[in-house]
């Protein structure tokens, strides 16, 4: 009996943070616009619109080298919480379709309709109904791939971008692989295809054609990928969505290095107000705290401390936060990114007994709510810990 022939979907939204922007704010639409960092510091480009990738710039470039290629360009520092937003509005359209969604980021996911169609009819039906009711509900675009397996969902999500959707058919995956290029294939990336075209490899075609023994013997492990990868095989499963994250995290890498340490305490006390922020968003308390630096020289060091029972308030969140923080930072080596990630997420830290009567434990509960509503409203920036704001 032949294995059931699934149907894999990869919905990958079109320049994402971009849209979002243009959504917020109308008048941006079909300009050239650039998410990320500080236009003069060192961060990159988060995301493009297409208007702005003519001129070369793509996302994960220095923002710097955008502003060169298109200093016209309007930049935007954009905000994270209005993406996530967006993101589970999208990720709840999706599981109405199915069960099975495997986020990949924010804006990309898998979603293994298989079995579905007595519900929501074919395959090519479900994907067109899920783009529209995309645009309909946030005006947004996303680009569906659609094959029998992960690797072929996505080689194709990205070859009908922007705004498209393609199907390829079971049995056609070698026959749609054969004339593209090497870059299309995900995992070869440009050292790999630099590599091959060394050898003499130019299409995906040309891979092909090479026994699996002699791509094994040249590259090993990632050789016997290649010869799958050209034949469009894969067996990797979709992965259903655990229901809660399993860490909440945020870092930063500064404009400068810095051995300031008042002014590195700032950065992570904004940090840990904004992660401590989501994680009361998602209605979860963490009991582990980790703190992250990287040195100038790119040393990394992590450090974690479990707390005797859950907490979702930041003032507990961050005295433990910057224990660590003077624990790890012992080397007068500058440091160049700070993070602090919480883990052994729960959903309530109520569990214990007697943990109520704790005194004044009530009574943060209600002050930090207040300041979620604040900022829900104002901003997040509109109430800050005196800590944080002297960054
Ligand atoms: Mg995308």
């Amino acid at each position: 009996m032949s294995p059931e022939l699934r149907k894999i979907l990869h919905v990958d939204m079109d320049a994402f943070y971009v849209s979002v922007e243009e959504v917020l704010d109308p008048s941006l639409k079909g300009k050239p616009v650039v998410v990320g960092g500080d236009p003069e510091g060192r961060g990159v480009v988060a995301a493009a619109s297409y208007a702005v990738r003519k001129y070369g710039v793509h996302s994960a470039m220095p923002i710097a080298k955008a502003k060169r290629l298109c200093p016209h360009a309007i930049f935007l520092r954009g905000s994270h919480r209005q993406y996530s937003e967006y993101s589970s509005k999208i990720f709840a359209i999706l599981k109405q379709y199915s069960p099975l969604v495997e986020p990949m980021s924010m804006d990309e996911a898998f979603v293994d309709l298989t079995g579905c169609e007595r519900l929501h009819g074919p395959v090519l039906t479900s994907a067109e109904k899920i783009r529209h009711e995309i645009y309909e509900t946030l005006g947004l675009n996303a680009s569906i791939g659609i094959a029998s397996n992960k690797l072929m969902a996505k080689i194709a999500s990205a070859y009908c971008k922007p705004s498209g959707m393609l199907w390829i058919a079971p049995g056609m995956e070698q026959r749609f692989l054969v004339p593209l290029s090497l870059q299309r294939i995900p995992g070869i990336g440009p050292k790999g295809g630099a590599e091959l075209h060394r050898m003499g490899i130019k299409s995906v075609g040309d891979l092909a054609r090479l026994p699996q023994d002699l791509l094994e013997q040249a590259y090993g492990k990632w050789g016997k990928s290649l010869y799958r990868k050209a034949r469009g095989i894969s067996d990797s499963v979709v992965v259903g969505e655990a229901e809660d994250p399993r860490s909440i995290s945020r870092e930063t890498t500064l404009e400068t290095d810095s051995a300031d340490s008042l002014f590195l305490e700032s950065q992570l006390s904004y940090l840990t107000e904004k992660a401590a922020s989501q994680l009361r968003e998602n209605n979860l308390f963490a009991q582990t705290v980790t703190l992250k630096l990287r040195f100038s020289d790119f040393k990394t060091v992590t450090r974690s401390k479990t707390l005797d029972m859950p907490t979702a308030e930041d003032h507990v969140l961050f005295h433990t936060g910057v224990g660590l923080f003077h624990k790890l930072f012992t080397r007068r080596v500058r440091i160049r990114l700070i993070g602090i990630a919480f883990t052994s997420l729960t959903a309530s830290p109520y569990l214990q007994e007697g943990l109520f009567d704790q005194k004044g434990g009530r009574c943060w509960d209600d002050l930090y709510r207040g300041i979620d509503r604040i900022r829900h409203k104002y901003g997040f920036k509109s109430l800050l810990r005196a800590r944080s704001s002297r960054r």
